[in-house]
This record gives structure tokens, sequence and C-alpha cells, in this order.
């Protein structure tokens, strides 16, 4: 009886509190919601007010919440109008300063471009390019051209194609080579990557059949060749780029599952993933597209923007035939590059020509290969900003280790150096929030209780605009 009064009673409540919710004119009347109906178009502004007076609505037949008399007045809603017009006419999409230790790291926008290639997209992106034009002959050509012979330099490639990325490349490679056939894939390779590459689920959208081969861990030669069947049209040897099979493991050579592939009139795909065109030590243990293509591959294929370091792009390099069938599939036109992408791949690829030079001026080559030296001086230049602060930050320069990230080279890491960063009366995890509300967001990571901002992933440009992000995050 008791409880079915007071049931009733909040019941009222909602009720009194839709009845009192305000108009959307009278909304629309106050002061704050009329300066922006001079701003911006009314549509915008009134849809506004209805989506917080939805919201409200909701929130109240739900039974979750029940507003204060002065929450559902119009000038109570006033500033949650503003808001919602703001954050609809502010671009979302935001910069970030990358104090993770992960240097391609894949949701803070992987590779970052060299000055020139940067230039070179706001070139193209702000007035037109001979994207597809032969300026010598005045007519029509291919955005391929831009990007054609370099990458056959580079790699020692017959052929080359690039395409928006290497998702895209995969299944071209896979449609142009094996559309109502058969592919020989280990089971050891059925990998998902990253965001919900599969390859099975590519396989199956590329119009073949995927035959698994051998086991998790263990995949010999003649597992292929029982596997062989006449509607074998393609082996798929895929880099598990993010993780590793390690101990009892045992797979056959590239060279050997070439000769098994063209013995059957089929071909081999190789997807890299990654793909190393740089000399670096630090790739000895990835496979570089030279050595795939000289192994036998027909088609090898990697993305432009991890550790190559460019634009988002999937490169396929390889045998004449293999690359022309994918040039000429229908797919192709759906999965090519953008312009801006081939502005920048153009530069990127030309720095590759000089291996000094592209260590040097592609920021992710530059920051995998920096000595710990430079970036230990990198983290007690930040601490000293930070020190400067005042005793509100406690700061030390501590050991750390980053990452190559974008699934490459997943089990080795990089001897590097972070500042851990203890604010006063504020816990790391609150820090960490604030660092990332701020314009730019900072993004570290916090461990031990400490929020650590790891040097070799932050740029000597961005130390001082990483100390102006933590004291505002002190004084908000
Ligand atoms: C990352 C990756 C892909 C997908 O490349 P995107 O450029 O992200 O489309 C495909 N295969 C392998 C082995 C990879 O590591």
């Amino acid at each position: 009886m008791n409880d079915d009064r007071e049931r009733r009673g909040a019941g009222g409540d909602a009720r009194d509190s839709l009845r009192n919710l305000a108009a959307v004119d009278e909304v629309l009347r106050e002061p704050v919601v009329a300066a922006l109906l001079d701003a911006y178009p009314r549509e915008l502004v009134v849809d506004a007010v209805r989506a917080v007076l939805d919201r409200l609505r909701r929130e109240i037949l739900d039974g979750g919440r029940l507003p204060e008399a002065g929450e559902v007045t119009a000038a109570g809603l006033a500033p949650w109008v503003e808001a919602l017009v703001r954050r609809a006419t502010t671009p979302s999409l935001r910069r970030v300063l990358n104090a993770t230790g992960i240097v391609v790291h894949t949701n803070l926008g992987r590779a970052v471009l060299p000055d020139e290639a940067v230039a070179a997209v706001a070139a193209a992106a702000s007035g037109c390019s001979d994207l597809e034009y032969s300026l010598a002959r005045g007519e029509r050509a291919s955005r391929q051209d831009h990007v054609h012979d370099v990458l056959r330099t580079l790699t020692g490639a017959e052929d080359a194609l690039v395409v928006n990325n290497n998702a895209a490349a995969v299944l071209l490679a896979l449609a142009a080579t094996s559309r109502g056939g058969e592919v020989l894939v280990a089971r050891g390779q059925l990998v998902e990557i990253g965001d919900s590459f599969r390859i099975p689920d590519i396989l199956r959208e590329s119009g073949a059949e995927l035959v698994e081969v051998g086991t998790t861990n263990r995949t010999y030669l003649r597992d292929y060749e029982n596997a062989w069947g006449e509607r074998s049209r393609a082996v798929l040897r895929v880099h598990t780029s993010n993780y590793r099979i390690v101990g009892f493991t045992s797979e056959p050579s590239l060279a050997e599952l070439a000769q098994l592939a063209h013995a059957g009139g089929a071909v081999l795909i190789d997807d890299l993933g990654s793909g190393a065109l740089a000399d670096l030590e630090l790739f000895a243990d990835e496979p570089s597209v030279r050595e795939s293509l000289a192994a036998g591959a027909d088609v090898v294929t990697f993305s432009g923007d991890k550790m190559l370091g460019g634009p988002q792009a999937g490169i396929a390099v390889g045998r004449a035939a293999t690359v022309a069938a994918m040039r000429r599939h229908p797919l192709a036109r759906a999965l090519r590059i953008d312009k801006l992408d081939v502005a920048a791949l153009d530069v990127v690829l030309r720095l590759y020509l000089d291996p000094r030079r592209a260590l040097e001026r592609i920021p992710t080559l530059a920051a995998l290969s920096e000595p710990l030296d430079g970036v230990r001086q990198r983290a007690a230049r930040l601490a000293g900003e930070l020190a400067g602060l005042g005793d509100e930050v406690a700061v030390e320069v501590v050991p750390s280790l980053a990452r190559a990230g974008a699934g490459a080279l997943p089990v080795t890491e990089l001897p590097s150096a972070a500042v851990a960063v203890t604010a006063k009366g504020l816990d790391a995890e609150e820090l960490a929030r604030r660092l990332r509300g701020g314009e730019p967001a900072v993004v570290g990571r916090v461990q031990d209780g400490r929020l650590r901002l790891d040097a070799r992933t932050l740029r000597d440009g961005d130390l001082a605009e990483v100390a102006v992000a933590v004291r505002r995050a002190l004084e908000a």
C-alpha cells in the first residue's frame, strides 16, 4: 500500500516534469539560443532544441532520473542546446600529441607524414594537378603513373599498382586471380588484423574459396601438395603481423610455395602487411618486399601507412601478368587510391631512393631508429618544462618500452624513456582524462599510478605544447 502510493507519487512527479518541460518556441526565445539563430541555420538550432527536449523526456519516462524544476525550464535547457550546436558545428577530428610510445598507432592515425609530403598534399588539395593528365601529350593519363616507376625501382618488380589500402590490395589480388577457384592458406595464417580485417572474410568476398592447409603451428609443403586440386588458383601467404606462433613451428619457404603454385599453373600472393622498404637493422626480422619477389611471389602487397611511413595506401608489386590482371579488374576502380594519398606517396617513395635521407625525413623511420640517448634527452627536456610548472607536479624520467605498432614487429620492444608525472590532488587517470580533453589532446599511458609520457613518439616541437597542456589540465 505504502509502496503503491510512492510509485503513484513518483509517476505524478514524472508527469509534472513532462508537463512543465519547456516548449520548443520558448527555448528558441532564450537569449543564448536566439543568438545561435543569428549565427546558424534555423533548422540546425531547432533540431538541437528538439534533441535536448527528447533526451530529457526519455530520461523522465524511463524513470532513470527526475530533473530539478529549474532543469526543465527554457533557461535551464539553453546551455545544453548551445553545447549541442557547438559540437555539431565544430570539426570532430582533433590533433593529438602521441605520448603513448607506440610509433605507428592505428587509433591515432598511423604514420605521420614528412613535411615535404604534407606540402604536396596541401598543394594537391588546394589546386588542380596533373593527377590523370599527361602534360606532355595534353591527354588523359593514369594516376598510377606518378608512383609506378619509383615503385619498380625500389622493389625490382616488373609492375606496380597502388590502391586505397592494403586490405583492398589483397582483395583485388584474390579477385583478379582466383574468383571461382580455390586459394590455399596455412591455418596459422588465417588471422584477424587490426580492425576486423579477417583473411577468411576477405577471401569469401573476393569470390574465391578458402582451402585451409596444415595445423595452427605446423604446416609442411606436403600439406599444400595434398590440398592441391584442379580448382587451385593461388597460394596466399599472410605475414602474421600482429602475433607470432613461437616454439614448435614450421612452414615451407616462400620459394617452395612459389614453385608449387607455378607448377600447378597458379600464383603466389604474399601479403606482407607492413612491407619493409628500408634496409634498417630494426627490420631485420620483417620480410622485405625484394626478398619476397626474389623468392618467386607473383604479387606482394603492403600498406602505405605502416612501417613505410607514408599515407594510407595499398601497394601491390609483382609480375606483369598478375598486376595487369588486377589493374583490369572492375574492382580496381572501386578501390582506387585517393589523389591526396597519391601526392603524399609520390614524395615518400622518392625519399626512399636515398635511404639515409629516408631515415632522417620520414618521421616513422626517424622515431624507430633514434638512438636511446636522443630519446632520453628529449624526455629530460620535457621533464624540465614540466618542472617549470611549479610544485603542483612531480616529474621523473624513467626507462620505458616503446613499440613499433600497426601490427608490425609485435614482439619487438624499443628501449625508450618517458616522463612519469604526478599531479598534486589529481589521480593519474583524471590527469590522463583531462589531457585527452585538451586542444591539442595529449595521449599518454597510466602505469603504476603515474601518467607516463613516452618521449620516443613525441617530437621536439611537441614539448612546449605538452607543457602547456599539462598546465591547463592542472588548472581545469
Ligand atoms: C595491416 C595489414 C593488412 C591491412 O592493411 P591496411 O592498409 O590496414 O588495409 C593486411 N594484411 C596484413 C598482414 C596486415 O598486417
